[in-house]
């Protein structure tokens, strides 16, 4: 490339059409049902600076979105912070901006977290996240309502958890935009599951976030994806019927808010999913996955967290964005206030152990397996929820039940009895 070209390439803003050759689409082996990358109708206008942010409808490259958080703090340094969780693979900063005003320390305020585009190439949310950060500083003093809910919460926003997904081929395009990590791991299936062992080492920018979650009390999140546009609350590696969220009533009010605000700016969304209710899904109902950041962020860190799809796209034109941000900005701002509403059992303590009170041995298991604790009779289902066996319990048997397993296969069940699921190994 002759220099007066690349010149002349770096003062303009870069646009470009993902041709279908450039955005196949294909079917992924991990997800059903399939998503169809419609990036191929994009139409992708960077901007290089920041100015060129200024409207709203680019995508920042990867040096502007540096510069973007760095003057929020400059011009907002007692307001926030920006906290550095890691690095991807590729060395990309893995950044979220801790909005925290320093003359409340005196009051309690629960910690809200939002994170988006683990996903590389759902970057809708990329784009909702900063403005919502720039619409919070900037309304904090002046729009009573985010000024209210700043002196109540502190929020933490992390607008871009897999940086080489999004910008995979360089710094300065979302050409070549990929759903995975630069070792090629979907990042949603590589955190620790609750309710089944796997054996995949986790990536450093899943490893940054756990580290992340550690350091903190979130008691609310959300995780904004892109490619369906429903609200999956937990859990993901259950269906409701086989073992539903204990707040699955309070997670199903929620997501109706978020939706019904949505509708109310525009009607014309959240409805191109056939499992949701009303645009509201739980997450196994609409496919079980297994290993993804909703489930362990509930499980593990007293958080409750939702997976926010945002657009029905992936990659949707940049020149769209503002007219997302017009019917997501109050749902989105609203939902942080939702963590005022948790009832007291909600978030504070951990979520209840559904082993609690269950007695399983041995586990793994080879001939059978024993449950001491039960109550009443106890089903045995395959990984896929197929109903395989029901065993009464004997009056004799103080309250023990023993399963036969030897004709099943090796692999992973699920037990359930009174309302209580866990999870067996036969080997
Ligand atoms: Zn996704």
């Amino acid at each position: 490339m002759k220099k007066a070209l690349f010149i002349a390439l770096l003062l303009s803003p870069l646009t470009f059409h993902l041709s279908p050759s450039q955005a196949q689409v294909r079917l992924r082996p991990d997800a059903f049902p399939p998503v169809e990358d419609t990036g191929a109708k994009a139409t992708i206008t960077m901007a290089t600076t920041v100015e060129q942010m200024a409207n709203w409808d680019r995508y920042p490259t990867y040096p502007v979105y540096l510069e973007m958080m760095q003057r929020w703090v400059d011009s907002f340094p007692d307001l926030c912070h920006i906290d550095t969780l890691g690095t991807s693979v590729r060395g990309r900063l893995i950044l979220s901006m801790y909005i925290e005003p320093q003359t409340y320390d005196d009051l309690y305020r629960p910690e809200f977290f939002y994170s988006s585009t683990i996903h590389g190439d759902e970057v809708t949310g990329y784009v909702m996240m900063l403005r919502l950060i720039d619409t919070l500083l900037h309304g904090y003093g002046s729009n009573p309502q985010y000024t209210n809910l700043i002196n109540r919460t502190r929020i933490s926003i992390n607008p871009l958890a897999n940086p080489d997904g999004t910008y995979r081929y360089n710094d300065n395009t979302l050409q070549g935009a990929v759903r995975y990590n630069a070792n090629n791991v979907d990042l949603n299936r590589n955190y620790p599951d609750p309710f089944i062992s796997t054996k995949a080492a986790v990536e450093q920018e899943n490893q940054a976030m756990i580290d992340y979650f550690m350091a903190h009390q979130f008691r609310l999140s959300a995780n904004l994806h892109g490619g369906s546009e429903v609200m999956n609350y937990p859990w993901d590696c259950f269906t409701s019927a086989q073992n539903p969220h204990p707040y699955a009533e309070w997670w199903k009010a929620v997501c109706h808010r978020f939706v019904d605000t949505s509708r109310s700016y525009s009607s014309n969304h959240f409805n191109d999913v056939p499992q949701a209710d009303d645009g509201v899904v739980a997450g196994g109902d609409w496919y079980v996955i297994h290993g993804g950041r909703q489930d362990y962020v509930n499980y593990y860190h007293e958080c409750l967290e939702v997976t926010m799809e945002i657009s029905s796209q992936k990659t949707i034109s940049s020149s769209r964005l503002p007219d997302y941000w017009h019917f997501l900005q109050h749902p989105l701002v609203n939902y942080i206030e939702e963590i005022h509403s948790l009832p007291t059992s909600l978030g504070i303590h951990r979520q209840p152990d559904t082993h609690a009170s269950l007695s399983i041995y041995p586990n793994p298991a080879t001939d059978r397996i024993s449950v001491n604790g039960a109550d009443g009779p106890v089903e045995l289902y395959d990984a896929t929820g197929r109903l395989i066996k029901t065993q009464a319990i004997k009056q004799s048997s103080n309250q023990t039940i023993t399963l036969d397993l030897r004709s099943l296969p090796a692999g992973i069940y699920l037990l359930r009895f009174g309302g209580k699921t866990a999870t067996v190994v036969k080997q």
